[in-house]
């Protein structure tokens, strides 16, 4: 678990693995795209919100939601993955939801250099989200599953963010480290990764950039 003060309190956040994680905020569980595959959810908390990034399976997961979700339960989710769940909030990019005093902004999540092999992106433009989460001034980029894409430069005052690596649907270390040095987020948590070369990584990141990995 890892700590951050902001200006609306607290904050915890706990990595539940590959790309799913919770942040407790204020006796709020907010889980970010839970996958039965690697947590048991039936020993996680009820969930207030859940953020679900895109409808690929590892990260719209039913069998996730039905042990952490009830009919209080507050969704936010990409326009396709929202079609899945009664009383989504489809976020479009650029579209915002305000979470008791939590803003959510969808952003871009997409591929431009990985596709399947039938020529299509594995994650096509405007497809999935990204999330920027503004607690009071402190803003935590959620990146979803993408490359390093040139909305990145136009992100704004990241305190904390949470990059994809995985090559083929997302970056390689490489990219990995671009997306990094382009955002330049105070704290970065890498996510969706097979392996992790935490030294390498650390090595080739810039000065002021905190790498934690739990
Ligand atoms: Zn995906
Ligand atoms: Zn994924």
């Amino acid at each position: 678990m890892t700590k951050f003060i902001t200006p609306l309190g607290q904050i915890a956040i706990i990595i539940l693995g590959h790309a799913s994680f919770l942040i407790q905020w204020q006796g709020r569980n907010i889980f970010i795209d839970p996958y039965s595959k690697v947590a048991n959810y039936a020993q996680q908390p009820h969930a207030n919100l859940v953020l679900i990034t895109h409808h690929h399976s590892d990260h719209l997961d039913k069998a996730a939601l039905a042990k952490i979700t009830d009919s209080s339960t507050v969704f936010v989710t990409s326009v396709t993955a929202g079609k899945n769940i009664k009383g989504a909030n489809a976020l479009k990019i650029g579209e915002e939801f305000n979470y008791e005093g939590i803003g959510i902004k969808a952003v871009y999540a997409y591929n431009i250099v990985q596709k399947r092999d039938d020529g299509q992106p594995f994650h096509p433009k405007g497809e999935g989200n990204g999330y920027i989460l503004n607690f009071g001034g402190f803003r935590v980029y959620i990146a979803g599953d993408t490359e390093l894409i040139p909305e990145m430069k136009s992100l704004g005052d990241i305190d904390v963010a949470f990059l994809p690596k995985n090559l083929p649907y997302t970056m390689s270390d490489e990219m990995f480290i671009e997306a990094a040095k382009t955002i330049k987020p105070k704290k970065l948590f890498p996510y969706h990764y097979f392996e992790l070369n935490t030294e390498a990584i650390k090595s080739k990141l810039p000065e002021g950039i905190t790498l934690y990995t739990e």
